[in-house]
This record gives structure tokens, sequence and C-alpha cells, in this order.
């Protein structure tokens, strides 16, 4: 038998509150919440700190329910640049023990040691006490890191064991499948939901071990490729690799706004079209894309009467010139709107390959050649000075967002 991959899945705990807390030393030992922009209706919490969750606070409510229950809760707003920044800092520390790393999510990622498992130690747990002291050294937070012979098994051995111990770290085996996973209640299993649990303990499978026991063509029958894959997570069998690139292997590239305001008159949703299909043009640039095929979606504002509509077109050529993708979009809109106010708009692009694979039409490769050297331009000097530092002169009208919205990612300020 082939050996045992090495394989972990570093998670660390509550990410976006313990990056706070490391830049503001006087909340170390207070309760504190990320929370969304209170004046943009968005107070979510995003984050709690281990403090915050003894008083029962959880992600995803309200802030003001969470502020009911721990009435001295401190309220930080989410700085999401620093987030994303932090997260790449983690993904560069993970490849100094191996290239091979994977980002499942902002505070999620995988890695495959098995290639260089002995220049740290030879011994998993080894390794990842090491990988954990470098991680607490250099970014000041904790990372909890689940250990397996493939990716689903090191991320349950997270959830369940890792984020549960006193040292941060589990490993679970082949071997040590059945004594570990299998006395667990069936929905501790990764992929079952409350919905799922409950059909399966209607079935009379309330462990992992009995889902993993259960005849697989009864649970095939039942859900097909569905009952199949759960079957398999439950005997712990995943072969997918760890793949570094799957993160880039885009098939679109989006930007979507909630105005702040309904938006009335083709005037000012022309200039908001117009925003948001430069920044899909300036993405789909900084990732070295072109895409032919143009969407766009609207929202209607009246809650008593759902209105919007979402299409798309296909252009002759492949392009990430914003301007080429306004001209898609607003004839897409023009044609399907219906004159209703809209509360939230998107532009797409898709049918994505690497930009150096275009072929350039014979007859307009000078006027493409042209666009192409302008768009570098203003993209080099947003990249310097800012995405406000040059707008087109639409932005400034009133209802332009691309000043304010600059400022902030995500909806969120920096
Ligand atoms: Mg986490």
């Amino acid at each position: 038998m082939p050996r045992e991959r090495v394989i972990f899945l570093v998670d660390v705990q509550s990410f976006f509150a313990s990056i706070e807390k490391t830049a503001d030393r006087s909340l170390q030992h207070k309760p504190i919440v990320v929370a969304g922009d209170p004046e943009r209706r968005s107070g979510v919490i995003l984050a709690a700190c281990p403090l915050a969750k003894q008083w029962g606070i959880e992600t995803a409510e309200a802030l003001w329910e969470a502020q009911q229950k721990c009435p001295g809760v401190t309220v930080v707003k989410p700085h999401m640049q620093k987030y994303i920044e932090i997260s790449v800092q983690l993904t560069a520390i993970m490849e100094s023990f191996s290239d091979l790393v994977e980002p499942y999510s902002i505070d999620e990622q995988f890695i495959d040691l098995t290639p260089t498992l002995h220049l740290f130690g030879g011994s998993p747990y080894q390794a990842a006490r090491l990988l954990q002291h470098k991680i607490q050294q250099e970014i000041g937070v904790y990372a909890r890191i689940g250990i397996g012979p493939n990716k689903v098994l090191a991320k349950m051995a997270c959830d369940n064991f890792a984020k549960k111990n006193k040292e941060g770290i589990a490993h679970i085996s082949y071997d040590t499948l059945p004594a570990t996973l299998w006395p667990l209640p069936v929905r501790s299993l990764f992929g079952v939901g409350s919905r799922m649990s409950r059909h399966l303990e209607r079935m009379g499978i309330r462990t992992i071990g009995q889902l993993a026991q259960t005849p697989v063509e009864r649970l095939r029958k039942k859900w097909g490729i569905n009952g199949e894959r759960l079957w398999l997570t439950a005997n712990g069998i995943d072969e997918s690799p760890v793949s570094p690139r799957s993160h880039d292997e885009q098939k679109a590239i989006g930007h979507h706004m909630t105005l702040p305001r309904d938006y009335e008159t083709l005037e000012q949703i022309k200039v908001i079209l117009l925003e948001l299909s430069e920044e899909v043009g300036r993405r789909a640039r900084r990732k070295g894309y072109v895409g032919d095929t143009v969407s766009v979606g609207v929202r209607g504002a009246r809650f008593d009467l759902p209105t919007g509509f979402h299409r798309q077109t296909k252009l002759t050529e492949k392009t990430n010139d914003g301007l080429d993708v306004f001209k898609a979009a607003f004839d897409l809109f023009c044609t399907h709107w219906d004159g209703e106010p809209i509360r939230s708009a998107g532009v797409a692009l898709s049918g994505l390959e690497p930009d150096h694979c275009r072929q350039l039409s014979l007859f307009n490769f000078e006027t493409t050649l042209k666009k192409e050297r302008l768009s570098k331009a203003v993209d080099h000097i947003k990249n310097k000075y800012g995405a406000a530092a040059i707008l087109r002169a639409a932005s400034l009208t009133a209802a332009g967002q691309a000043r304010d919205r600059a400022q902030k990612i995500g909806g969120h300020y920096k």
C-alpha cells in the first residue's frame, strides 16, 4: 500500500476579530465583535472573539441581538483590505513549508506536506506545531490544524477535534478513523446540514459509522451522486489533490452594487453601469483575462412587486476593455428594462481565457492596441494613487458611486 499523504487544514481562530485584537492591544481582554457598517443597514456580526462567544454571540446574527446578549461588547468596523493582506501573508508562511498550498476560504487553507515532511522533523505533529508557532510569531493569530491523509479528513480533524482540544492540533488517519470519527453524530460529517441529518436520522442512521456501513446503493438510490459522496466522506475516502491553482481558474469576473437609493432614470443607471463595467475591465486586466460574454442583472426597488432581470450577450471578440463591456451591458439593459426604479445592479464578463492566447482581429488590430495602452495607463495611475485618482466625468455626477466606493472593499471601509 502506498504511503499515506500528509495534508493539513489550517484554520485561524476568529480570524477578523483576532486581527483587530492584534492591531489594538487595549482590546486584548475585552469581548469584541466585528460588524458591518451600521449606516449602511448591514449591522451583522462578521466575527466574534472567543470572549464574546462565551456570552452566546454567534457569527451572522444581528448586531442588536449581540448587544442584548452582551451589553458591554466592543464593536469594531471591518477592515477587509487588511484581512485579505493577512490571508495572503498566511499563504506565504505556509508556502515556506511546501509549495502545495490551496486557499479554501479567507481563513482556511490546505497544505500537502507529503514531499517535504522530512525537512520539518518528519512527524506530522512536529511539523504542525512548527507551522502553528510560525503563524503565531509572524501574524499574531492562533491557528488550529487538522491533519489527515486527504483533504476531507484533515478538514474534519480540524472542525471536530483540533478546534476543541488544548493544543489545537488533531490527526485522523485511515487506522484511527473508526475510533475517532465514527462514534460522532451524523451531523458532524462534512457536508451534512441540519436537513440532511434529519433525513438520515429518520432512516435510523445516527452516527457517522452507521452511515459508513450503510450499503452505498441505498444512499445512491435516495440521493444519487450526493448520497454516494456522503458515503465516501463517512469512509474517509477523498482522492482530490491540494491544487494551488484552483483559485485562479475563474469562470467569470463580475462586480455588483447595492445602490444607496433607488435609481429611476436611464441617465443615472447609465452612470452606474459604466462604473461597474470599468471595474470589471480593470479586474480582468489585473488577472490577465479576456472574455466574450457580458451579462447584466438588476433588481427592482419594490418589495411588493419583485422586478428585475438577468440577461447575457455574446461579443464578436474577446475583450477586457471597460467601454466594450459597457456598450454591451447598456444595450442589454435598454432592451430589457421595464422602466421600474432599480435598487441593485451587476455586470459580469465570462467566456474567459488568458489574454496572451487572444487572436487579434486583423481589421481592428490598431484600435485594439490603442485602447489597451490607454487602459494600461489608467490602471497604472489607479494602482499608484488609488481607484478614485482618475475617473470618468460621469462618475462625478450625483449618480456616481465610484468615488465613494473607492474607499471601500465589498461595501466595507478599508
Ligand atoms: Mg476560522
